[in-house]
């Protein structure tokens, strides 16, 4: 049995190879531990080997389990959110990675101010154009975009994808190449309180071929904490 400690180390080392292969900087890429279904003994055990920054699915699991985590981290919302959520959403969570649609990110924004917060969030792109799936269309990026910017409580860091899935990381790869020109596009736009800086891709199966193609924050769960139970 490997222990938490020794994956993390194993991933850490995957991750500079990914880098220096691109030619990146590995400091530039985030491992985010994504903790969902996971007591927060492995949480508390990760952390005690670094990890900074935590992921989160789901906002009942999360109210129940980050208020019993200490230390300096930061938690990251990943999962779909509700309106009726944003409430707890803006108090535990500083990144929110999912905003798909005008009335989340209201939603967020006047639940932020109630806190007192500002939230950093990103823009989750549905490139693989799956019906069942969440996630702006492309062709609805741009508005969701300059909407996002008028909000004071929130700062639009960049994007997050959740490709299609498939068998094959090569696949995977035009999705993320998609979504880093569609992040440049805005970027290009110049738009106040927008930045682009943040790319939001790559899991357990892809996060190697994420970081070659731009990738600024990795989301892994199976690898680290071992696989999830389905519910
Ligand atoms: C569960 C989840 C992950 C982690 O997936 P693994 O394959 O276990 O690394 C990453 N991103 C999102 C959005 C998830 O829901």
């Amino acid at each position: 049995m490997t222990t938490i400690k020794e994956r993390l180390e194993e991933i850490r080392r995957r991750m500079d190879e990914a880098a220096e292969k691109a030619g990146r900087d590995p400091s530039s890429i985030r491992l985010i531990a994504v903790s969902k279904t996971k007591p927060v003994s492995m949480i508390r055990e990760a952390v005690a080997a670094g990890v900074t920054d935590l992921g989160e699915n789901y906002i009942q699991e999360a109210r129940e389990k980050i208020p019993q985590v200490s230390g300096q981290v930061r938690w990251h919302f990943i999962g779909h959110l509700q309106t009726n959520k944003a409430k707890y959403a803006a108090r535990l969570f500083d990144w929110i990675h999912t905003i798909d649609r005008v009335e989340i990110a209201d939603a967020l924004n006047r639940r932020a101010g109630m806190e007192n917060r500002v939230l950093r969030v990103l823009i989750e792109v549905n490139v693989g154009k799956e019906e069942t799936k969440s996630g702006v269309m492309e062709e609805d990026l741009f508005p969701l975009v300059e909407h996002v910017a008028t909000l004071p409580q929130l700062s639009l860091k960049g994007l997050m994808v959740i490709p299609p899935l498939t068998a094959d990381p090569e696949e995977v790869r035009g999705y993320f190449i998609k979504t880093r020109r569609l992040a440049e596009q805005v970027a290009a736009r110049n738009i106040p309180n927008v930045s682009m800086e943040e790319l939001s891709m790559g899991m357990t199966s892809d996060f190697e071929v994420a970081i070659e193609e731009g990738s600024t924050m990795i989301r892994v769960g199976t690898a680290i904490f071992g696989p999830r139970e389905m519910s």
